[in-house]
């Protein structure tokens, strides 16, 4: 479903990915793991192309990411046309990024009325069953700032649900939560999974990645310095750089 293919960028001639190539099958959760700095954000962003690689390519759905083929030619997209690829994976930040002067509702529908052309009736019934599934029903008239973070946050997973991705990426989402909410967010996260969505986690929530996990990737200084299921990578990891940032977290 997706597949990373020697993937290289650089900031400003400083290397943040260095060769990176992973594949994430369909229905599968990917955890990744590593020490702040390492590029897993940066790797996530590269996926849906918010950002352009210097070197290698993404396909997702057997697409090659920012480009289309042309003939016998590989041709760039321009940003605009970036957006349809863009609208099959879903991408959840730390930060909610919820619209303030909207309702719950209203921030749930607007990309697929505005970018989809649902109809809006359709869009309403849709984001009130996902409202439901994130336990938050009652909430669909109450503006962000009304809600804990925790439930923004749920806000946010129903609002990239809403596009009906066949991926989602989510960057660190629990970690601008109080640790009381991280718990909600996660859970939702694991029904998810459980549903069979593809995902692909940037986490510090180990016990999350050990728990839903299929594969753990962790990175360190712009490279996969391994990969493996969550019962190996944290029983018995295979490069010490790996065992150190375990013994640290857990
Ligand atoms: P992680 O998510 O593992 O903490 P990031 O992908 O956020 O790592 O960052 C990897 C490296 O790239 C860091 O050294 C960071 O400072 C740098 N970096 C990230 N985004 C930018 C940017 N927009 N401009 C310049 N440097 C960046």
């Amino acid at each position: 479903m997706v597949e990373i293919a020697a993937v290289r960028k650089q900031y400003g001639g400083t290397d943040v990915l260095k060769d990176v190539s992973l594949t994430v099958h369909e229905g599968e959760v990917t955890c990744i793991i590593g020490p702040s700095g390492a590029g897993k954000s940066t790797l996530l962003r590269c996926i849906n192309r918010l950002e352009k690689l210097d070197g290698g390519a993404i396909y997702v759905d057997g697409r090659m990411v920012g480009y289309e083929v042309r003939g016998s030619r590989l041709q760039e997209l321009k940003e605009r046309a970036v957006a349809p690829q863009r609208a099959h994976i879903g991408m959840v930040f730390q930060r909610f990024n919820l619209f303030p002067h909207r309702t719950v509702l209203e921030n749930i529908i607007e990309a697929p009325v505005l970018v989809k052309r649902v109809g809006k009736a359709t869009a309403i019934a849709e984001a009130r069953a996902l409202l439901e599934r994130v336990g938050l029903a009652h909430k669909e008239d109450a503006y962000p700032n009304q809600l804990s973070g925790g439930q923004q946050q749920r806000v946010a997973i129903a609002r990239a649900l809403a596009m009906k991705p066949s991926l989602m990426l989510f960057d660190e989402p629990t970690s601008a939560l109080d640790p009381e909410l991280v718990g909600e967010v996660l859970t939702v996260m694991k029904d998810l999974a459980e549903s069979g969505m593809t995902m692909i986690v940037v986490t510090h929530e180990m016990g999350f990645a050990r728990e839903v996990a299929d594969t753990v990737v962790f990175m360190a200084d712009g490279r996969i310095v391994e990969c493996g299921s969550p019962g190996q990578m944290f029983a018995e990891p295979q490069h010490q750089r790996t065992a150190d940032f375990l013994h640290r977290v857990l």
